[in-house]
């Protein structure tokens, strides 16, 4: 990508967008573009035709979607069946109707099914049935991939898609109950901390394993592949490590400094028993990410007590 080219990236106010629009800026990019939900609903073909046909971007990077933890996936499947068909049908058809030179779909690690071998290779997908908890999130973007795939067959694009384990990061979402485990396990030891607790409750046994990723790193990941990738065949983006979520609360306790004890909630569901993505594929390109787990929680936790710790 010129470095002078307009960029739309549809998400820029999240967590992976936010990360994506710092980083292009960072290296150097002067035309990257964005609207608020509030200027621009992306579940209105009309609105999102209207703003292509107008802004005319050069390339587009959809990062917009309506992400959750367990929780949230569980207990909204419509909204998130919904709105994430409706995002990603409105931007891959207006990007094709409009000229896009190049288009990034941001997915997610959970479209791989439930019992698939570890660490999941790309061609894993749709070799067994989804995890049930987030399987309405996980169907819409598998059907992202095939919209993305079936484009570039029919119609010759250039529409690349990118599979993302667990985030967590700067600008992440700290909800109580709908968030992501990293940020939720922030919040609950900070305010146990706070509170004087002697002990925090973390969901399920803490025996499922998961891979998590700086946001940071994501969006470095994302640029790369803009620049040095046009497959046809998607990409997983991870760290290529795994670990328990009781050796996450662990981190997490001593980066919050909760001096208490675990306690593990196992009324609360566990969820798939691990998700690593096999990631050879982006090293064999030449990319690896470079935020450690315990820097990465650091700065996570400054983030948090920067936004909401006062
Ligand atoms: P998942 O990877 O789609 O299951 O997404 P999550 O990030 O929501 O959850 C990952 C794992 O962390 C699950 O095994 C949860 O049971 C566990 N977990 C432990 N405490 C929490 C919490 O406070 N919030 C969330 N969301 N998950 C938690």
């Amino acid at each position: 990508m010129d470095k002078a080219a307009k960029i739309y990236v549809a998400g820029h106010t999240g967590l992976v967008g936010g990360a994506i629009t710092r980083g292009l800026k960072k290296q150097g990019y002067e035309n990257v573009v964005g609207k608020t939900i509030e200027e621009l609903d992306l579940t209105r073909q009309q609105q999102v035709e209207e703003y292509f046909a107008k802004e005319k971007p050069e390339y587009a990077i959809l990062a917009a979607a309506k992400v959750g933890g367990i929780h949230a996936n569980n207990t909204y499947p419509a909204q998130f069946i919904y709105i994430n068909l409706q995002i990603q049908c409105n931007i891959v058809n207006a990007a094709y109707l409009h000229g896009v030179k190049k288009l990034l779909f941001l997915g997610s690690s959970c479209i791989y099914p439930k019992h698939a071998p570890q660490p999941m290779k790309e061609e894993y997908l749709l070799t067994g049935k989804l995890e049930p908890t987030n399987e309405p999130y996980a169907i819409a973007k598998i059907a992202g991939i095939k919209m993305c795939q079936s484009y570039n067959r029919e119609y010759g694009t250039t529409f690349i898609s990118v599979m993302p384990t667990n985030l967590y990061g700067p600008g992440d979402n700290y909800h109580p109950t709908d968030s992501h485990v990293l940020p939720a396990l922030i919040r609950r030891f900070h305010e146990a901390k706070t509170a004087g607790s002697k002990s925090v409750s973390v969901w399920g046994t803490g025996k499922p394993r998961r891979e998590l990723l700086f946001n940071e790193d994501l969006a470095d990941a994302c640029i790369f592949l803009m620049n040095h990738y046009d497959g046809n065949e998607f990409v997983n983006i991870g760290t290529g490590e795994d670990h328990t979520i009781a050796e996450y609360a662990g981190l997490v306790k001593d980066v919050v400094g909760f001096p208490g004890t675990i306690e593990y909630d196992t009324s609360k569901p566990d969820g798939t028993p691990q998700k690593l993505l096999d990631c050879s594929k982006l090293h064999g390109l030449g990319w690896k990410h470079k935020t450690t787990l315990k820097d990465g929680i650091a700065r996570a936790y400054e983030d948090f007590l920067a936004r909401f710790g006062g």
